[in-house]
């Protein structure tokens, strides 16, 4: 069993995983692993830094130990450690950049020799910032009473930067608003003063190049380049959670530019206080600016954001085919922009003009084709993501409250969502009793409303259920 070629056996492995990650996640985050042992089912893998070993064993997880399972069916889980002796796999480390030009190295030779050698890991930090989207900006974003704060907040923002709210921390579920609420705000702070620097970057490209400048050794450039902002856009914070040294250098970047009067403005999935992993001293200091939530928009203001969009189509609709529309699809405003795609397409293709029965009868086979049936391995997987747990973990008998709670979560959304029978459920959480899950479906029931961690997790969930159900 213990018998595996373990340099065959990883290839395998890594030729699995290339096939289904980025290049770009690939090259950060499996190139200089190794498969060092296996003992008594569990695999050691050899990972160059912190952040491979926190992102394998959270992040890629369910991943690795699946294709243990399809290639070495004897190795059921794993750990990480990290690699002390410098390996003939690893990178030259910051000592050696100047024999192994970077970047950074100014010399063309070397810049050229580079792309030709390890073009597939360029080590360039400012490669992966996307530039700020024109699209978004205040004049298209619609104000209404479930966003009114978190705009006049962004709207402040841009006129002071660093003065008034720093950080800015705006908080919402899926296709809500944020991104392009932050982008306004990026975009107007360049119109008014094309000299400001300003950065929008997910949290998880920020992690991608923190990883990779420890790794080139370029880490006081990226650094400075954070430090020379005007204003940092970063989206998507829930990210960060739960990687410890993401966490801490984003916290001495953060600190720098909060000392240097720099603007910060943040978004996440949910409130600093919900994100259970995020450093104590990181969530204080977002808590210590102003947050603001986005929640979900009514039903005039669906309408409203439908009138406006079909406008800038270039398209007018019925008022009864947008109610209709507006009625119909009630989680996010990505939803409603879906539906009206979906709309013009079809009469444009057709050459029909969208009356209200046409516009009724394509929504139809919309709506139906977007509730993608949900398994109940769809919900504890989704379920194990919001609490980042493993979501084998949930499976098995521990008491832990760090696992109880989620598994509650889990089996109550099990029950309410897909109507399983308690027996089936109880069947999926390695055979427990019926009362069990009768008392956690229950439990949940009851803190439902009154519990904030109940609340949030709940919510959270279901908005992330709905939109797998819509990818
Ligand atoms: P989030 O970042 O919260 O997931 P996005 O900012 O990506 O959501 O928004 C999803 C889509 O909905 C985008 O195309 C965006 O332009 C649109 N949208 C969201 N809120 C509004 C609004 N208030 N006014 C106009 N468009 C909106
Ligand atoms: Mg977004």
């Amino acid at each position: 069993m213990e018998n595996f070629d373990l340099p065959k056996t990883w290839q395998t492995i890594l030729d699995d995983i290339e096939s289904q990650v980025s290049p770009a996640n690939f090259v950060t985050w499996f190139k200089n692993t190794e498969l060092l042992e296996v003992v008594d089912g569990s695999a050691v893998i050899s990972v160059p830094n912190g952040f491979a070993k926190e992102w394998l064993e959270n992040r890629f997880a369910h991943l690795l130990t699946s294709l243990f399972q399809k290639h070495a069916s004897g190795i059921t889980r794993f750990e990480c450690r990290l690699s002390t002796a410098p390996s003939r796999l690893l990178r030259p480390q910051p000592k050696m950049v100047e024999k192994t030009p970077t970047m950074f190295s100014h010399s063309t030779t070397n810049y050229s020799n580079l792309q030709t050698k390890t073009d597939e890991s360029k080590p360039s930090f400012t490669s992966h910032q996307s530039p700020l989207n024109p699209r978004y900006s205040f004049h298209n974003f619609i104000v209404a009473e479930h966003n009114e704060l978190a705009h006049a907040a962004a709207k402040a923002i841009v006129g002071s930067l660093g003065n008034l709210y720093n950080p800015l921390f705006i908080y919402g579920g899926v296709g809500l608003g944020k991104t392009h609420l932050m982008q306004s705000v990026g975009n107007a702070v360049k119109k008014e003063d094309p000299t400001k620097k300003v950065v929008y970057i997910s949290a998880e490209r920020f992690t991608t190049e923190l990883v990779e400048s420890l790794r080139n050794g370029t880490m006081e450039q990226f650094k400075s380049h954070y430090q020379n902002l005007d204003l940092l856009i970063i989206d998507d914070i829930q990210f960060l959670a739960g990687r410890e040294k993401t966490q801490h250098e984003f916290f001495h970047i953060f600190n720098s530019l909060y000392q240097l009067n720099k603007q910060i403005l943040i978004s996440s999935d949910r409130p600093p206080q919900s994100i259970a992993t995020l450093e104590d001293r990181l969530r204080s200091r977002f808590q210590g600016g102003m947050i603001a939530d986005i929640s979900r928009p009514s039903l005039e203001t669906r309408v409203a954001i439908l009138s406006s969009k079909a406008e800038e189509k270039g398209v007018k609709l019925p008022e009864e085919a947008l109610v209709y529309i507006a009625e119909n699809i009630v989680h996010n405003v990505r939803e409603l922009e879906g539906a009206l795609n979906k709309i013009f397409a079809f009469c444009q293709l057709q050459h029909l003009t969208p009356t209200v029965a046409l516009i009724k009868s394509i929504l139809q086979d919309y709506l139906v084709k977007m509730q993608k049936n949900i398994s109940p391995q769809d919900i504890i997987r989704i379920t194990a993501e919001y609490f980042q747990v493993d979501g084998k973990l949930l499976l098995e008998p521990t008491r832990k409250q760090s696992i109880a709670f989620p598994r509650q979560i889990a089996m109550y959304l099990l029950r309410t969502e897909l109507a399983l029978p308690l027996n089936q459920i109880g069947d999926l959480f390695g055979g427990r009793d019926h009362t069990t899950v009768l008392h956690s479906v229950e439990k949940i029931e009851s803190g439902k409303e009154g519990d904030k961690n109940t609340k949030t997790a709940l919510h959270t969930i279901h908005e992330r259920l709905q939109a797998f159900r819509s990818e």
